[in-house]
């Protein structure tokens, strides 16, 4: 007899990846039945949301829109105007190691394909070749977004995250769960043999093997590996998804960077920040956002917080 309890997974295409949802527990009813499903459905709805809220491949998004306003000051939804907002304050506390205004840049090294449609995007005619963080302006109060100079935002290394929180609170009730964005991930409780979570993190150059181990409860994990996307088919091999916005290069401190924290959007942000700077500075934006978290350099050398003992090889709380 198995020790274990039932698991309802459901995965989907979404953002660019896939996205698993995993509900631990037995529905003894029909009613329950339809309650846990309709959960996971909003769950599911809130990626398609931020999708078509942040995508700077879709030309209806929000983001996208937003080139059709330069110098106005937009009304933007919650969803927008949150992740952009922390976007912009991670990018002035890096000092733009970290900068979501890179979208014609990404675009312009031949990050321009959605994923959907196969469509090649072509808004880099449009904005303006040399922009930063400064060139976009939020106003709490009256939560618009302004664009100072043409530019198109890019909020790939955030908006999976706030995806993955907007879902979990969806499933919270359900106390054990398992939400999966491509890599982008929040555990709640127990896993299906009632343990906590065990997060395998990839090795970043040994196929089929885990650099480290991670024992997790009611957090989000989130890496950025730069074996995670390439560009285009001809880009040369050493580049990637993840730019320094002040070199305007492919980042190259760091092949791997985790972050645990109990927010995803902000696990998400601060994972890309830390890969751009890299070894015991990336620590320490880190430790300052009292976040734990574990950086891989280039030469395989490891880098910690002091608190991710916790989650190495024993039961974290
Ligand atoms: P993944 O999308 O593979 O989970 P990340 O969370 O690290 O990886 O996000 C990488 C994405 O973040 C890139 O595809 C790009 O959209 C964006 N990005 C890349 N470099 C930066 C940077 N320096 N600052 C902010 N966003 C970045
Ligand atoms: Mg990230």
């Amino acid at each position: 007899m198995s020790a274990g309890v039932d698991a309802y997974v459901r995965s989907t295409a979404l953002m660019g990846t896939v996205v698993s949802m995993q509900v631990i527990g037995h529905c003894a009813t029909d009613t329950e039945r339809v309650a846990r499903d309709a959960a996971v459905d909003r769950a599911f709805e809130w990626c398609r949301e931020i999708e078509a809220c942040c995508s700077r491949f879709d030309p209806t998004s929000e983001v996208s829109r937003l080139l059709h306003h330069v110098g106005e000051a937009v009304p933007a939804s919650p969803m927008l105007f949150g992740a952009l907002r922390f976007a912009l304050a991670l990018a002035q506390e890096t000092g733009g190691a970290f900068d979501p205004t890179i979208g014609h840049l990404m675009e312009a090294r031949g990050d321009n394909i959605a994923y959907r449609t196969r469509a090649i995007v072509n808004t880099a005619a449009d904005a303006s070749h040399e922009t930063n963080w400064r060139d976009v302006h939020v106003d709490a109060d009256a939560k618009t977004v302004t664009l100072l100079k043409p530019l198109m935002l890019d909020l790939g290394a955030v908006a999976k995250g706030l995806a993955v929180d907007l879902a979990m609170r969806e499933l919270r009730d359900y106390t054990n769960f398992a939400i999966d964005a491509g890599g982008d991930l929040y555990l709640g409780g127990t896993n299906a043999m009632r343990a906590p979570w065990v997060v395998g993190i990839r090795h970043p150059r040994e196929v089929d093997a885990l650099i480290q181990t991670l024992h997790v409860s009611n957090v989000a994990v989130c890496t950025s590996g730069d074996y995670e996307r390439r560009l285009s088919s001809n880009a040369p091999p050493d580049e990637h998804h993840i730019i320094d916005p002040r070199s305007r290069t492919t980042a190259s401190a760091s092949i791997s960077a985790t972050v645990i924290a109990s927010s995803a959007m902000v696990a998400d942000a601060l994972a890309t920040a830390a890969f751009v700077i890299g070894g015991r500075d990336g620590i320490a934006l880190l430790e300052q956002h009292s976040v734990d978290g574990l950086i891989i350099s280039k030469s395989l050398e490891r880098f910690a917080t002091r608190g991710l003992s916790r989650y190495v090889g024993a039961v974290a709380s």
